[in-house]
């Protein structure tokens, strides 16, 4: 009897391990997916964020009115073109860009 139960014992603890091993794979798996779906739906928002970016039009210039005169000196830090801003919409505008950068603000001409 003895060897029975004992026999009885280790099937039990066998099929308690062969149920473990499935049951962690498939929890590896589903987490495997989720890690998938998250992903996928990052790169779809971002996507779909760089694709409204382009579809967006311009915004309408502002009126003649609305501008201020403006005699800003702006320098490239990179190939040193400049450029001088004659116009803006407010007094302190936003430097261009050049060279895909920002250029410097080399003086307000008073
Ligand atoms: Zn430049």
């Amino acid at each position: 009897m003895r060897l029975k139960s004992d026999r009885a014992a280790n099937i039990g603890l066998l099929v308690l391990a062969l149920a473990g091993l499935v049951a962690g794979s498939i929890l590896a798996d589903l987490f495997k997916v989720l890690i998938a779906v998250v992903i996928a739906y990052a790169v779809l928002r971002l996507g779909l964020a760089m694709l409204r970016n382009l579809a967006r039009p311009l915004p309408e210039p502002p009126d003649p009115g609305v501008l201020r005169k403006v005699k800003i000196e702006y320098r490239c830090a990179i190939c040193g073109a400049e450029v001088r801003m004659t116009v803006a919409p407010d007094e302190d505008p936003d430097p261009p860009r050049h060279c895909q950068d920002e250029m410097d603000l080399v003086a307000p001409i008073e």
